[in-house]
């Protein structure tokens, strides 16, 4: 096989998202599947929705496009307030969008009109995050103009938190939140179908002993492709963490003399990796740099210790044997590494695991996904 490449075992994905289901069925909450940190690979999309998650979200619509290509028809949302230049192919792949933008609304009725359908509008709430987002008091004014537009249909409200300042949403910000969903109701006289409470962020919340009020739906990425909790880093209890490996190849290995040409990078050491004993360790080198990922998200098998990175060079310091040249290093990586990798035009991803009963097509990263739809 191919290296670098990405082996995906879609049977952990189908488990991570059915654990999240399970666990959060009881609480009145869906899990929509956010596929963008993979670039919205489409058999990562399918193992989400047969692990029982009730749509899809994607951040932008060419990974959309890419799904609807692949054949996925299920509801798809936008979780990112919608270009103004991408109007016309938002309303044609997906039935609704998170919105902040009362402009951007008006264009995707006018867009909706023209092709005769109605575009879902679910408004995205600031609540403290400092990102996307209108402010909670203007919510009900916009929510009400929103009806009284043709071509579009209010759906729902959306809560972003965590995403940009690393805060876990508290429990009053969710009781507002609901709050805010029945003053809505009130004032446009229409039932909300979506009141999302956040992403991965918002499990604490979700998991805990308070009850989750009018909210129904959180937009769940990382922690089903990687069974962690974002913003502690922990594992989600009875979840996968492995789902994802990055294998690279062996290019060179051998001794080296010491010092090292290659400076220890300061970011590594502060990340809590250990200084190799540098004249002692053999030294191998995978072809895998920074074009291909963020180095700083891998972790490496124990035993062998990043020493630093270029465009295209991994250099590595092994205490043990090291593979021989065109051997292969199975990786682990974090969010940021999985995202990077995912969008790599050289990187292969192969889907392995208890495929869904329909075949993905061959998948070559990002490329494939840009196909048009
Ligand atoms: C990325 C994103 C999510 C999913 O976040 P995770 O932490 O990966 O669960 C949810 N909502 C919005 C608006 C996002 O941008």
């Amino acid at each position: 096989m191919t290296c670098p490449r990405i082996e995906v075992d879609l049977s952990k994905i189908r488990a991570n998202t059915q654990t999240l289901v399970r666990r959060l069925a009881p609480r009145g909450i869906a899990v929509t599947g956010v596929n963008k940190g993979v670039c919205g690979h489409p058999a990562i999309a399918r193992a989400m929705l047969d692990g029982g998650a009730s749509g899809l979200a994607e951040a932008r619509i060419e990974n959309v496009q890419g799904l609807r290509a692949a054949g996925l028809t299920s509801p798809t949302t936008l979780i990112r307030t919608p270009m103004m230049s991408q109007v016309d192919q938002v309303v044609r792949s997906c039935a609704a969008s998170y919105n902040t933008e009362v402009a951007v609304i008006m264009a995707l009725a006018t867009a909706a009109t023209r092709v005769g359908t109605v575009h879902g509008i679910i408004l995205m709430v600031e609540m403290g995050d400092g990102r996307d987002g209108i402010p909670l008091e203007q919510v009900a004014g916009i929510a009400q103009q929103v009806t009284q537009i043709r071509g579009v249909a209010l759906q729902g409200i959306g809560a972003n938190s965590g995403c940009l300042n690393g805060r876990a949403p508290t429990a009053s910000q969710m009781v507002a939140l609901s709050e805010l969903a029945a003053e809505v109701e009130g004032v446009c006289g229409t039932l909300l179908s979506v009141v999302s409470g956040g992403g991965s962020g918002s499990l604490p919340w979700a998991f805990g002993d308070h009850p989750t009020g009018r909210i129904n739906d959180l937009r769940l990425g990382e922690a089903i492709l990687l069974g962690v909790e974002p913003l502690s880093g922990d594992r989600i209890a009875g979840m996968h963490t492995d789902a994802f490996t990055l294998v690279a190849e062996v290019i060179e290995t051998g001794a080296k003399p010491a010092p090292f040409p290659i400076a220890l990078p300061d970011l590594f050491t502060e990340h809590g990796c250990s200084t190799p004993a540098l004249g002692a360790s053999t030294r191998m080198i995978l072809a895998l740099g920074h074009q291909d990922t963020d180095i700083l998200g891998l972790s490496l098998p124990k035993g062998l210790t990043v020493i630093g990175a270029t465009s295209d060079h991994l250099v590595v310091a092994t205490h043990r044997p090291p593979p021989p040249v065109g051997g292969e290093v199975k990786i682990r990586m974090n969010y940021t590494a999985l995202m990077h990798a995912m969008a790599a035009p050289d990187i292969n991803v192969i889907p392995m695991g208890d495929a869904p009963a329909r075949p993905s097509r061959p998948s070559h990263g990002r490329a494939e996904l840009l196909a048009p739809a």
